[in-house]
């Protein structure tokens, strides 16, 4: 699919966690892209300059001509910050689709896992209704706050069998009942033994290094596990 340079504008923006924004964008009729896909936007800063970013298409391709990003604010990043000043009615330019992180196999097993926003691709992924396999979301944050689409999550995995939905917390509170630890730790409790599958990481690239290095430690073949590190 060829990419477009294209003019989205804010429609809907709301706070999903401490630093993370859920934004909603129209896009022209006739964008179109693959989920797991990004948009380079162009952000303006305070001085009139302008600087490049990626940001993963978060909704699935039936919200068309709307598409989501979830985005954090980087504490002391260059441009991330003006999404929190960023207003309803904003005209933002970009290039899209972009990117080469899509599904291989649509029809075989996938195994998603994520970090804070590294959620955004397998979310686009998973509201794909044309998607048909079975599918795993292992999500990992730090605290109680941090979880983004928790419930949405939990909804889509009651309705659809074939999608199996875990969260873990590195840093929650005592109380917390949830799983406790890094989403390494889920592989070995969540996923069935001797799972066939293909495995997507997706976070920034300490998280993505780490996970892949426990998926080999368990026999997982590189050419079974696909990233994305932001
Ligand atoms: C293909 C691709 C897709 C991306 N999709 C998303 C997305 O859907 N949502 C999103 O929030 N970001 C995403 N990013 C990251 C985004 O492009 C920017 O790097 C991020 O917004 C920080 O930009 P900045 O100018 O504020 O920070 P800079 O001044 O450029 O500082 C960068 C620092 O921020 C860290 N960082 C970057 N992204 C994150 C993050 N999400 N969480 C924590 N630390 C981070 C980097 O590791 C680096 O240390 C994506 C990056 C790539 C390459």
């Amino acid at each position: 699919m060829g990419s477009m340079i294209f003019s989205s504008r804010l429609v809907k923006k709301e706070r999903i966690a401490s630093q993370v924004y859920h934004l909603v964008f129209e896009v022209p009729p006739e964008f179109r892209f693959t989920p797991g896909q990004f948009a380079l936007m162009d952000i303006i800063l305070e001085d009139g300059s302008k600087l490049k970013r990626a940001y993963s298409i978060a909704s699935g391709p039936s919200l068309l001509p709307k598409i989501e990003f979830c985005i954090k604010i980087v504490e002391g990043g260059a441009a991330s910050p003006q999404f929190e000043k960023m207003e309803i009615g904003t005209e933002v330019k970009s290039v899209g689709p972009l990117g080469n992180f899509i599904r291989k196999d649509p029809a075989r097993t996938a195994v998603f896992i994520a970090t804070g926003t590294g959620i955004a691709p397998f979310r686009s992924m998973l509201l794909d209704k044309s998607a048909a396999s079975e599918m795993y979301l292992l999500f990992g944050a730090r605290y109680e706050t941090d979880l983004l689409y928790e419930e949405e999550m939990q909804q889509l995995a009651v309705r659809d069998s074939r999608f199996h939905y875990t969260s873990i917390l590195s840093r929650p509170k005592d109380t917390y009942e949830g799983n406790k630890g890094y989403v390494q730790d889920l592989l070995d409790t969540e996923l069935p033994a001797g799972l066939d599958a293909d495995y997507y990481l997706c976070g920034i690239s300490n998280m993505v290094e780490s996970v892949k290095m426990a998926l080999e430690q368990r026999g997982i073949p590189a050419t079974k596990i696909f990233c994305e590190i932001y």
